[in-house]
This record gives structure tokens, C-alpha cells and sequence, in this order.
């Protein structure tokens, strides 16, 4: 059996003729830039992530980028970020000539720690340094604990910018000063959030594209223009943008594919459980695999709220490179989700001797397994059966 670690034929399959049906009527319209089309699904993407308007941008990398440029975040500025994530969320930071300031992570969610967090701000303030923005990441599909931390962007009146791009449709279960409990959808808890349709996040496109949610009123006019080269009117330029819209042929597909995307999240979850099921089975479960932990499934309402959307199911052992060595002969497809963090990175050598253990551990140990909404049963248990003969023939 070969079982790969993504696998998108079923899902094109399932919609082959609706997608063709509408980029056809896209391309018949002769309107290829902004227009109609793109305006709707970014109404309908606001809604389903309680957010009042959504901007659709080229990429999620640009969904950062224009994100920091709308709120003039530049050289001299410190975004507080973490290390362990795509190289995007610092990449865009750098790209806008700004600082990155890392803080470790936690190591059951792999997201941002708000007690890391804290230390840091105190430290930033202590040395004088204001801080631009925090960037927390919802990594693998489950948020990072925004409670904690939009109350401290709160105290010290910092926005707060998600990195939402793997976690479309998550929920945050966010505490009041009354301990009343909300449960919040990614990009609707920040300043803004910023989203990415790369093929492989749990809504993908059929090339590039991504998307900025936010409910200011204010900033989602400067947002609109940024994606135009700052254009407000046309061909008058208050600031600097750049060319990051969404192309209305992506959004025709997108717009299909937001239909069934609760359903994917669902088959996502349902094959997570099969697999602490048959992980637990073999004796494997805790003591030699450390399974993904969902951070919020004992708060009242986890239920109803879909608090992890598994766009990333991310196992953890010591023996990760033999084990995915092994795995990759035996035809199951695995992914090390990120090898070196990003304060390693050569081209940020000068952040080189920092340390933040919880991350670098987390890059020895991770690796992604199949877990998209498709996958068959049989395919789980091979992908088990595969890794529970690794442990016995060693
Ligand atoms: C995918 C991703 C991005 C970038 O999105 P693109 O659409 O590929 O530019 C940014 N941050 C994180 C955490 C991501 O996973």
C-alpha cells in the first residue's frame, strides 16, 4: 500500500465540474481582476470567521506583509513572534525592514506560550524597546491561547496580528474577567488575520492566494488600497502598497470549496481519533508516540466548537529521522513540520545564538502524518501497522 502524505484527486474529483462550470463563467465575464465574484466570497469568508470584512490577497505571505504595511510597521519597529512556524511569519516581518522577537513555545501545543510572552514584553519595556505588534501563530490548526495573549497585547496597548493561515475555522475558547467563556474563530480576535489558500491548508486554491480579515473599519479601507499599490483614488497614492489582490478565478473555486470545508474539518477530526485509537491499541500511544494534544478539549463547549481543524496531524519522537526514513521506504508519505527553527536560519545569522529549547526540541521530534479529509481507513491502519513495525524490527 502506498499512503500519501497529501492526496487531493478525491476532493477534485467530488467537484471537477462545479469548478470547471465556474472559472469558465470567469473567464467568459472578461473581468480577471477584483470585481464581483471577489467581493462576494470575501463577504462570505468574513462571516464564517466572525470577522466584518475579508481582503483578498495573493498569498498568505503577502496577507502578513500588507498586513504590516497598512499599520506602517517598518525599520526601528519589534514584532514579537514565535520561532517555531512557517518561514513566512518572520520572513514578512524582515521584508518590511522590521525586528523579529522570538518567544518560545509551549511544547503540547507548539504555539506561542503567553508566560513566555509576558517575560518578554517586560523585558522589551525594560529596555526601552517599544513592541509594533504581536504575531502569534495558530499552528497545525489549532490557536494559539489568545485569551492570555490579547490580554497582555491589551496591557500594553500592542495590536495583535494572527498568523491564521493554517487554521481557517478554528475555535479559541477565550475567558472574560467574569469567567465567562467565548469560543472565537481564527482571524477574529486580532487587529487582523491573515489567511492563506496554499493547496495544502484545509481550504486550498488552485494555484496562490490568500485573504486578511479584520473588523476596523478604518484599517480595511487602508487594507483595500495596500493591495493596490496604496491607490485611494485610483492612481493617487496616500502610501506605498504593492500588487497582492486575489484573482477572481481562485476565488470562484474557493467559494465552492468554503461549502464543504466544515465537512473536511469534521473527516479530519474523525481520522485523528482513529488514529489515537489505534495507536493506543498497539501500546504506542504516550509512552513511545507522543500523539498531537487538543489544548482545549476539556473547556465547557469543545464539543460544539471545533477547536483543532487538524490541518496538520504532528506526531512526536526522539527517533523522528529514523522513523521517517522508515516510513518513506515503506510508502507511507510523512513531512518534518519545521526542521530548524527560525532564529537558526543562515539568513538571520546574527539571531544565531539565541536559544528557545521548547522550539528546537520541537523540530528534532515533530513529524507530520497523512491525515486529509479522504484518507481511508485502510490507509490509517497501514500508516500504524508501519510504525509499529519500526518499533518492533529495531
Ligand atoms: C502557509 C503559511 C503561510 C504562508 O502562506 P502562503 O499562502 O504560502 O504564502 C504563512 N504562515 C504559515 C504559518 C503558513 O503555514
Amino acid at each position: 500500500m502506498n499512503v500519501p502524505l497529501l492526496d487531493l484527486g478525491p476532493q477534485i474529483q467530488l467537484l471537477r465540474n462545479e469548478i470547471i462550470e465556474a472559472v469558465t463563467r470567469v473567464i467568459d465575464s472578461t473581468r480577471y481582476i477584483l470585481g464581483p465574484e471577489l467581493q462576494s466570497f470575501e463577504e462570505k469568508v468574513a462571516a464564517y470567521c466572525q470577522a466584518d470584512f475579508g481582503v483578498g490577497v495573493s498569498s498568505g505571505t503577502d496577507a502578513l506583509v500588507m498586513t504590516l504595511m497598512a499599520m506602517e510597521i517598518g525599520p526601528g519597529d519589534r514584532v514579537v513572534t514565535t520561532p517555531y512556524t512557517f518561514f513566512a511569519t518572520m520572513g514578512s516581518v524582515l521584508r518590511v525592514g522590521a525586528t523579529p522577537v522570538f518567544v518560545d513555545i509551549e511544547e503540547e501545543s507548539f504555539n506561542m506560550d503567553p508566560e513566555a510572552l509576558q517575560e518578554i514584553m517586560e523585558r522589551e519595556q525594560g529596555r526601552g524597546h517599544g513592541v509594533a505588534a504581536i504575531l502569534p501563530v495558530h499552528l497545525f490548526g489549532q490557536c494559539a491561547d489568545m485569551g492570555p495573549i490579547t490580554a497582555i497585547a491589551d496591557k500594553y496597548e500592542v495590536p495583535v496580528i494572527e498568523d491564521a493561515a493554517q487554521a481557517i475555522g478554528a475555535c479559541c475558547p477565550v475567558v472574560d474577567s467574569k469567567d465567562h467563556i467565548s469560543w472565537k474563530k481564527a482571524g477574529s480576535m486580532g487587529r487582523t488575520g491573515c489567511f492563506s489558500f496554499f493547496p495544502s491548508k484545509n481550504l486550498g486554491g488552485i494555484g496562490d492566494g490568500g485573504l486578511v480579515t479584520t473588523s476596523d473599519k478604518e484599517l480595511v479601507d487602508i487594507l483595500r488600497s495596500c493591495r493596490n499599490h496604496g491607490a485611494s483614488p485610483k492612481y493617487y497614492h496616500p502610501r506605498i502598497g504593492g500588487n497582492f489582490r486575489l484573482d477572481p478565478v481562485q476565488a470562484v473555486v474557493l467559494d465552492i470549496k468554503l461549502q464543504y470545508l466544515d465537512s473536511w474539518h469534521k473527516k479530519r477530526r474523525q481520522n485523528s481519533k482513529i488514529y489515537g485509537e489505534l495507536f493506543a491499541g498497539k501500546g504506542l500511544a504516550e509512552t513511545t508516540v507522543r500523539l498531537p494534544v487538543e489544548k482545549y478539549r476539556d473547556m465547557p463547549g469543545a464539543e460544539e466548537h471545533n477547536h483543532h481543524i487538524y490541518n496538520q496531524y504532528v506526531i512526536r519522537v526522539p527517533e523522528r529521522d529514523a522513523l521517517q526514513a522508515y516510513l518513506l521506504e515503506h510508502g507511507v508519505g510523512c513531512e518534518v513540520y519545521y526542521p530548524r527553527c527560525l532564529h537558526q536560519q543562515e539568513c538571520v545569522s546574527v539571531y544565531n545564538d539565541q536559544s528557545f529549547p521548547i522550539a528546537e526540541k520541537a523540530a528534532r521530534e515533530s513529524l507530520a502524518l497523512p491525515i486529509y479529509p479522504d484518507l481511508t481507513r485502510e490507509q490509517i491502519d497501514f500508516v500504524v501497522e508501519t510504525i509499529a513495525s519500526f518499533y518492533t524490527s529495531k
